[in-house]
C-alpha cells in the first residue's frame, strides 16, 4: 500500500509526530469515553497518592495509543520509559528495564503481544507484586533471587488484544478500546495540526482530507502535510481544489482508497466474479503479501462496506461492484 495511507508510522515521521502530539487529555480529540475513563483513573490515583492501575490500550495503528501513554505520564507528572514487545526477546531484557524504573514511573510497552513468552511470565509477577525473580547461574546450580521493584504503571499497547494471554490481560486494571474516528473528529485533528504547522486551509479543505483519512489521525496528519507541500510548491491556497489535486497526485481517492485497495477490490470483482475468494489466492493475484492484505487493506474495505469476509472467503458487496465501475450482477444481490 502507498506510504501515505499506511496507518503505521514511517521512521522519517518521528519529528513531525512528536510536534503534532497532543500533550494533555483535554487536547486529545475524540475517544470521549476513553478520555473520561482514563481521566477518572488518573484523578483518583493522584488523590490517593498511589500509582494508578496498569492500563491496556487496544486498537488499530495510528489511533493515538503512544500519544495516550505520553499523556498518562505527563498528567501524573512522572517520567515515561518507552519500549516495545519485539525489543524484549528474553526475560533478561525485561528485567533490565524493570529494575531501572524509578518510583511511579510509567512504562510503555508498544506491541506488547509480541514480547517473548519467558518475559511475559516475569511481567505477571512484576505487575501484581512489583517483584521479579532473577535467575543466577546455569544448570543444576541455578538459583532464583527475588528483586523488589519500584511501584510503576504499565501502559501496554496492542493492535491485537485477542493475542494476549489471559493471565496478562487480566492484570490490567483498565482496558481502553480505541475506535476509528468520525469525520468530524478527524476534522478537529486536522484543524489543530494545521494551526501548529501554520498552514492556512479552508473548512472544506479540512473536510475533504478528513473524508479520505480512513478514520485514522496519523493518516489525516500525513495527508495534511502532503497538501501543505503541494500548496507551497504550486503557490495555491489551501482549498478543496488544492486538496483534491494533491491527493490525486498521491493516488488517494475520494473515499480514502489507494492503489492497492482498488486493485484488491477490482481483483475480487473482475477476476473472481465477486468472490468468495480465499486470502492467499487474492494475495497472489495482486502480487502482495497476504499479511498486508489481511491487516491493512481488508479492515478498511470491510469498514467502508465494499467487501465482506465470509467463512468461504472474501466477497464484494454491491457497493464494492459499484466502486470498481463494473456492471452489477443483480441476481447476486436479489
Ligand atoms: P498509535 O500509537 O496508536 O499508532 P500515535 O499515538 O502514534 O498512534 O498517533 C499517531 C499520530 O496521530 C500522532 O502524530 C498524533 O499526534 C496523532 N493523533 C492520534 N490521536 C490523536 C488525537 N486523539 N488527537 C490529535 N492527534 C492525534
Amino acid at each position: 500500500m502507498s506510504g501515505e495511507l499506511s496507518p503505521q508510522a514511517a521512521p522519517s515521521e518521528q519529528g513531525y509526530e512528536g510536534a503534532l502530539r497532543p500533550a494533555t487529555l483535554a487536547e486529545f480529540v475524540g475517544q470521549s469515553k476513553v478520555r473520561r475513563q482514563l481521566g477518572l483513573l488518573l484523578d483518583a490515583a493522584t488523590l490517593r497518592q498511589h500509582t494508578p492501575d496498569h492500563i491496556l490500550l487496544a486498537g488499530p495503528p495510528g489511533l493515538g495509543k503512544t500519544t495516550l501513554s505520553m499523556i498518562v505520564a505527563s498528567e501524573l507528572d512522572k517520567p515515561l520509559h518507552q519500549t516495545s514487545g519485539p525489543a524484549i526477546q528474553h526475560a533478561g531484557d525485561l528485567a533490565a528495564v524493570l529494575s531501572a524504573l524509578t518510583p511511579g514511573e510509567v512504562l510503555f510497552i508498544d506491541e506488547i503481544h509480541r514480547m517473548a513468552r519467558s518475559a511475559e511470565e516475569m511481567l505477571y509477577l512484576a505487575m501484581e507484586d512489583f517483584k521479579i525473580d532473577i535467575m543466577v547461574g546455569k544448570g543444576a546450580g541455578a538459583t532464583s533471587v527475588p528483586l523488589e521493584l519500584s511501584p510503576f504503571t504499565l501502559v501496554g499497547a496492542t493492535t491485537r488484544a485477542g493475542l494476549l494471554p489471559n493471565p496478562l490481560r487480566d492484570r490490567f486494571g483498565f482496558t481502553a478500546h480505541l475506535e476509528f474516528y468520525s469525520d468530524d473528529e478527524l476534522s478537529s485533528v486536522i484543524r489543530r495540526a494545521a494551526r501548529l504547522l501554520e498552514f492556512d486551509i479552508s473548512d472544506q479543505g479540512v473536510e475533504e482530507i478528513a473524508g479520505r483519512s480512513r478514520g485514522t489521525p496519523r493518516i489525516a496528519n500525513r495527508l495534511l502535510r502532503r497538501v501543505r507541500d503541494y500548496c507551497l510548491v504550486h503557490e495555491t491556497p489551501g482549498d478543496t481544489e488544492s486538496v483534491r489535486a494533491a491527493l490525486t497526485l498521491y493516488d488517494v481517492d475520494q473515499h480514502g482508497l489507494d492503489r492497492l485497495d482498488r486493485e484488491v477490490l477490482a481483483a475480487v470483482v473482475e477476476r473472481f466474479g465477486g468472490g468468495p475468494v480465499g486470502l492467499s489466492n487474492l494475495a497472489v493475484s495482486v502480487g502482495e503479501e497476504a499479511e498486508t492484505i489481511e491487516a491493512v487493506v481488508e479492515p478498511f474495505l470491510v469498514r467502508a462496506g465494499l467487501l465482506t469476509r465470509t467463512s468461504r472467503g472474501r466477497v464484494a458487496t454491491r457497493l464494492g461492484w459499484q466502486h470498481v465501475g463494473a456492471e452489477i450482477p443483480e441476481h447476486l444481490f436479489s
